[in-house]
């Protein structure tokens, strides 16, 4: 059913509008000629106003989202943002605010700040806490800067190099090496951890610091975690937490107290932002006194003649952010916070691991787990069904799950897992929820086997059927190009 959604210049035609613009009530004057357009607006879509609201309006119910649909994209967390997240970020003194408006005018704002600087590090146990960073990428390479002028600042000049696990999200290597570092890939363990040998054998003088998150990416918690900080602190080299993976250990386990220096906070995941459509996010991040000093400004702090002010620390690496980073995405976190409370996030956490084993334990029969072991917030499987034919991969267990009406788990990640399947499921799903998925995916295994070519065409209900990723990523076509779409569409 390849329904093709014709473009809004097809509706197009001449002397159609959707404007009412009221009389002019200025005197009309002459604009410079130099700002005159040249040419006349070619190609410029006509249309009605039902016409635009109908286009626009279609397009967006084909969207997946939370709001739609179970989302159990595995690392991304893409649990449910309640409403009154979106209601609070809305509200005047928030959403109107400007960021040039002095300290005294934004009280609230900058009181909402530190407070929320002051709940994550005790969330995570760290001493400081910057808003700055757009998401957590931004916040990864904030601290791998905080790491090298940390070192540098002590006259340690040599270490240029970052430790990472193989099983890293690829934003860790990414990360160390937009710093300028050497990467240093630390091997994993068939327990599903760190491979301590390996590990002795590349920490060195050179080490600036180890990348690591904590579960680790295949979903399991780092049981050595604490082996791994003083093998890392005791040859000078500094942890990096990437948070990513938060959502598991609220109220339960303190990075800070596990002997990371530095953390970033996806509040776009854990903290329940909306990170559709590619964000805003926000990469808050934590860090130690000792790294404190080294942060990004402005941070809040209590103002000696009482109220909040903003100040840059003494050795901060700069700004990461124009202003004071994504601040909805702050207010929306605040929000999130002080609505659960310390218990309810303890809670999230429980409920989000019991779910995950449950699927884990569910599916274990059918679908291979990568490692045999209870698992935290997500569950990594893999989609090789016994009796099914070779050719029946990942790609087409996650194809047909569409047609289900699931959007698909995170595939082909972590790389060092054959066939990937990486399903969180999230604490904010119920067990109906869980048992449906878990029926089509029980479903999906008995085709593959029964009648695999049911996977191989998926999906069959989508607007769009398979896609050419590759072309779509090398020949990528941006703009709205009648002869290129019909060039594609004809083949
Ligand atoms: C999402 C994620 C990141 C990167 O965070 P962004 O906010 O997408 O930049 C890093 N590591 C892991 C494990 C992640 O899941």
């Amino acid at each position: 059913m390849d329904t093709y959604e014709p473009h809004i210049y097809e509706l197009s035609s001449p002397g159609k509008h959707g404007t009412n613009l009221p009389r002019m009530d200025v005197p009309e004057s002459e604009l410079p000629a130099g700002l005159l357009r040249q040419d006349g607006m070619n190609d410029f879509p006509e249309l009605t106003e039902p016409e635009v609201i109908r286009h626009y309006t279609r397009i967006s119910q084909r969207n997946v989202s939370v709001d739609t649909t179970f989302y159990p994209l595995g690392s991304c967390t893409m649990k449910w943002s309640g409403k009154l997240h979106e209601e609070v970020a809305r509200y005047a003194g928030f959403a109107a605010a400007h960021p040039l408006q002095d300290a005294a005018d934004s009280q609230g704002a900058l009181r909402l700040m530190y407070e929320l600087q002051g709940y994550l590090g005790e969330i995570s146990g760290f001493a400081a806490v910057s808003l700055q960073p757009a998401a957590g990428a931004q916040g990864e390479f904030t601290g791998i800067l905080a790491f090298r002028a940390y070192h540098l600042d002590r006259g340690d000049h040599d270490r240029l190099e970052v430790l990472v696990p193989t099983a890293a999200h690829g934003t860790n290597p990414a990360t160390a090496a937009m710093a300028g570092l050497k990467v240093v890939e630390v091997k994993g363990h068939a327990c599903g951890g760190v491979d301590m040998d390996d590990l002795r054998a590349k920490v060195s003088p050179r080490t600036a610091g180890m990348m690591l998150t904590n579960p680790n990416t295949l979903g399991l918690f780092e049981n050595q975690i604490l082996e791994i900080c003083e093998i890392v602190h005791a040859a000078g080299g500094l942890m990096y937490g990437d948070g990513a993976n938060f959502n598991a250990i609220l109220g339960i386990a303190k990075p800070g107290e596990l002997g990371f220096d530095f953390m970033h906070y996806n509040l776009h995941k854990t903290f329940t932002t909306p990170h559709g459509g590619g964000g805003p996010g926000s990469g808050a991040v934590g860090c130690t006194a000792e790294l404190a000093p080294f942060l990004p400004g402005p941070r809040v702090r209590l103002a000696d003649g009482g109220g909040y002010e903003l100040f840059t620390p003494e050795k901060s690496i700069g700004r990461m952010k124009a202003f004071h980073g994504n601040f909805g995405m702050l207010v929306r976190a605040w929000t999130y916070i002080r609505t659960l409370g310390a218990e309810g996030l303890r809670e999230v956490s429980e409920i989000a691991v019991l779910n995950a084993n449950y699927v884990r334990v569910r599916l274990m029969d059918l679908y291979p787990q990568a490692v045999e072991r209870i698992c935290m917030h997500e569950t990594v499987l893999r989609g090789q069904i016994a009796g099914a034919p070779k050719d029946i991969r990942t790609l087409d267990i996650a194809k047909r799950l569409i047609d289900y009406g699931f959007h698909p788990p995170t595939v082909y990640f972590p790389l060092i897992v054959p066939e990937a399947l990486m399903i969180e499921p999230t604490e904010t799903e119920g067990k109906r929820t869980l048992d449906v998925f878990i029926d089509a995916m029980r479903q999906i295994a008995r085709e593959a086997v029964e009648t695999p070519e049911l996977l191989h065409e998926a999906p069959t209900t989508a607007p769009v059927r398979r896609l050419d990723e590759v072309r779509a990523a090398r020949q990528p076509i941006l703009r709205y190009d009648r002869e290129a779409i019909a060039r594609v569409r004809a083949e």
